[in-house]
């Protein structure tokens, strides 16, 4: 199994260390906004930073890519579309990240929603999902249609039931407390508040998580299920024949829950 520590930033992102399964001493790193706690982190585990892979170009996810490449020699791969001037080797959907010494690869699928440059790193029964998918929630959506994320949403959903889900951020909790607003009948979800509610207590990681489980209890991956429809119109006070139509209106009432 992909062995991937998180390391944290900010006040709620994960930058995921991923050691190389080939020879245990190189890492990748998914997205790090802040090259500080990086660095602490390969320090820490006696690690060398072989390449970085970017999802997308919010400055939270990017802010040490330049620092870390310069400092490292690190290769840089993430999205063609994102145009930014520290990836080496631009990726578009279908493309593979083969690191062959690090026993590594990954395919790309282009995920579209939160922002339009959006990627995802598929490889070794893990994803690493940046924004688009998060534990119970989704990214908001920035740049692209609810259509656009719906869509990325269901092809991440056509994985594996037992890929693990690498988000990048911490918001379970509140993802939980709103999923439980739309489907107060769903048990799942109800047990997942009370054991999240634990975790955080004790400022534990939620993460990473899996399809199966967010299949079940993520309302952004149940839009085609009766009781969110049901919620959806019910909040929106309307009729929603398409679920891109629930969708937004599950995403614009997740906006405004508080
Ligand atoms: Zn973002």
């Amino acid at each position: 199994m992909l062995e991937a520590s998180p390391v944290r930033a900010f006040s709620d992102n994960y930058l995921w260390l991923i050691r190389a399964p080939r020879d245990g001493r190189s890492a990748v790193v998914v997205d790090p906004g802040d090259a500080r706690p990086v660095q602490a982190a390969l320090d820490e585990q006696g690690l060398a930073l072989r390449a970085i892979l970017v999802t997308h170009h919010h400055p939270d996810h990017v802010g040490g890519v330049a620092e870390l490449a310069a400092r490292h020699g690190a290769l840089v791969f993430g999205p063609a579309r994102g145009r930014m001037p520290c990836v080496h080797r631009p990726l578009d959907d279908d493309d593979e990240v083969s690191l062959a010494e690090l026993g590594l690869e990954f395919r790309v699928m282009a995920v579209p929603g939160h922002t339009l440059d959006h990627i995802a790193y598929y490889g070794h029964g893990a994803l690493f999902c940046g924004d688009t998918l998060f534990s119970a929630g989704c990214g908001r959506l920035f740049e692209g249609t609810a259509a656009q994320m719906l869509a990325s949403l269901d092809r991440i959903a056509s994985l594996p039931d037992q890929t693990r889900i690498f988000c990048a951020h911490e918001y379970t909790f509140a993802n939980l407390r709103f999923a439980a607003t739309v489907e107060p009948g769903n048990a799942e979800v109800l047990e997942s508040l009370e054991s999240v509610r634990v975790l955080r207590s004790r400022d534990a990681i939620t993460l990473p998580s899996t399809l199966g489980r967010e299949r079940r209890i993520n309302p952004f991956l149940r839009c085609r299920e009766p009781a969110v429809r049901a919620a959806a119109e019910a909040h929106a006070g309307a009729v929603l024949p398409d679920p891109a139509d629930v969708f937004a209106a599950v995403r614009a009432w997740k906006d405004g829950f508080r």
